[in-house]
């Protein structure tokens, strides 16, 4: 199945609502979408606020390039987190400001890098494994991403930015822009002793919305 022009227009348009809120500074992050054995993805070197619909760049699941500009040289990325996601058919991948700061401070949890601060980061985030450092499209950075991916379907990378996988390219969006809200609300609490939710309200709002 190829892309039609409603889903290359979505992605225009998430590119735009990203870049407009500050969170796709410059020519970085990057989306994809999927079918059964096409992947597409934003073009490498690319402002998010300026995607061109007819130049998103197509490759098969195995990443050999098949139409419109080369391919963001993250693919490697989402390639990895649709590999653990069967079911998930769009990724989100920002260097967002707070998420990106957050990512080089010492001490986190590699199984969940921010505190529940609000029931909205348990329901659209849920866990955000921490993936160490490694170069940007290296095999290595894929490989950490990819078993991080297996218990969540979000992940922050080390001094790099945030990715989330979703059904929907909007719902992966949604996700990143979560974990940038919390970042930044993290960030505005340190050394206040701020309280988080507890385990029992957190089991109870992974009850409500699983
Ligand atoms: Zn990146």
């Amino acid at each position: 199945m190829s892309f039609g022009d409603a889903v290359r227009a979505q992605l225009v348009q998430l590119g735009a609502a990203l870049y407009d809120r500050g969170l796709t500074p410059g020519r970085t992050g990057n989306l994809s979408v999927r079918t059964e054995d096409e992947i597409m993805i934003t073009p490498t070197n690319t402002c998010l606020g300026r995607l061109d619909p007819d130049r998103l760049a197509v490759t098969t699941v195995d990443g050999n390039h098949v139409g419109g500009d080369p391919p963001s040289k993250e693919l490697v990325l989402h390639q990895a987190l649709y590999r653990r996601h069967p079911t998930c058919t769009a990724v989100a991948h920002v260097h967002s400001t707070s998420a990106v700061a957050v990512s080089c401070l010492p001490g986190l949890s590699s199984d969940d890098a921010l505190p529940p601060i609000t029931p909205y980061y348990v329901m659209r985030v849920g866990r955000l494994p921490l993936v160490e450092y490694a170069p940007p499209g290296s095999a290595e950075l894929s490989e950490e991403v990819s078993r991080a991916a297996e218990r969540s379907r979000s992940v922050l990378m080390r001094n790099h930015g945030s990715l989330a996988t979703a059904p929907s390219l909007e719902s992966a969006v949604d996700a990143v822009e979560e974990i940038e809200e919390t970042a930044r609300l993290y960030l505005l609490l340190d050394g206040r002793s701020p309280g988080y939710l507890g385990e029992e309200a957190v089991a109870e709002v992974r009850r409500r919305f699983p």
